[in-house]
């Protein structure tokens, strides 16, 4: 009687909790090519859940090619293979039995242009990643969810009272916001950005990464960056690819955040921090 009595105080005062978990993904020899140019070459990289990873190094690389591989969107692409494994949770997302639907709703995915649908309401918008995953939302839920995913993504103050509103209708910064906020919905377990704030100036970069730290604690975000500070500033570990003269793409070095800017093994690393590529 007398846990029951506890059980229920607490229930009271719990916040609403988020049904999703982090995970981690490990990605074991990845090699990707396109048609017959390989474009990475055995990739090694462990994610952990619950960290911000940041996979920096220049143009060409192979960063971009890597993130569509860890949600399988790489094998959508005409003429791109793959060898190697991926593990979310220990469990190979490239595996026969599991549908692609699965990968797709366990691993969002946010671009360097900001994309809403222009014409769709600030709210479809919201839910719109859960139609393309096939993830059933009852009538009355939908409400709760559309205020969680803008709360979230740290928009929701700022479009509550214009929820009927077009996407088109935000600010560049709001709209990366929004598409944030898209992928929350479906409430994945980790979340690929690639170079989510190149397209944005430096003050909604800076509420982007904001952004990025708050969702960091119950998402594992990966996120491609060309931004040394915000490399600096928002990730955990670090992952330095590099695709030297032609040859594919590889993992020079990685490891924690600060020692990839403070004490990098690999003079290459430490000339590509410190600007001098
Ligand atoms: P990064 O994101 O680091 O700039 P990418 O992953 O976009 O690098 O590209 C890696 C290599 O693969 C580059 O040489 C690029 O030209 C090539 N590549 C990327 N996408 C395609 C594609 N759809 N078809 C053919 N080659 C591609
Ligand atoms: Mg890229």
């Amino acid at each position: 009687v007398a846990d029951a009595g506890a059980a229920a105080t607490s229930t009271a005062v719990i916040p609403v909790a988020l049904p999703s978990t982090t995970a981690s993904l490990e990605a074991s020899k990845v090699s990707a090519w396109f048609g017959q140019r390989k474009v990475l070459d055995r990739v090694d990289l462990e994610i952990p859940a619950g960290k911000v990873t940041a996979l920096i190094g220049p143009s060409g690389c192979g960063k971009s090619t890597f993130l569509r591989i860890l949600n399988r969107m790489h094998e959508l692409v005409p003429g791109a293979s793959l060898a190697g494994e991926v593990l979310l949770d220990g469990v190979d997302i490239y595996d026969p039995e599991r549908r692609l639907t699965d990968a797709r709703k366990a691993i969002g995915m946010v671009f360097q242009k900001p994309n809403p649908f222009p014409a769709m309401s600030i709210y479809d918008n919201v839910l719109a990643g859960l139609k393309l995953t096939g993830t059933k939302v009852g009538r009355t839920e939908k409400d709760a969810l559309v205020e969680e995913s803008l709360t979230r993504a740290g928009l929701w103050l700022e479009v509550r009272d214009r929820l009927k509103q077009p996407g088109s209708a935000l600010s560049g910064g709001q709209q990366q916001r929004l598409c944030i906020a898209r992928s929350l919905a479906v409430r994945p377990r980790v979340l690929l950005m690639d170079e989510p704030c190149s397209a944005l100036d430096p003050t909604s970069t800076r509420v982007v990464e904001e952004t990025i730290q708050h969702i960091a604690s119950d998402v594992t975000i990966v996120i491609v960056t060309h931004n040394m500070q915000q490399a600096h500033r928002v990730s955990d570990q670090c992952a330095f690819f590099l695709a030297a003269h032609g040859t594919p793409g590889v993992i020079v070095e990685h490891g924690p955040t600060a020692s990839i800017f403070e004490s990098p093994q690999d003079q290459r690393t430490h000339d590509y921090v410190n600007g001098r590529f």
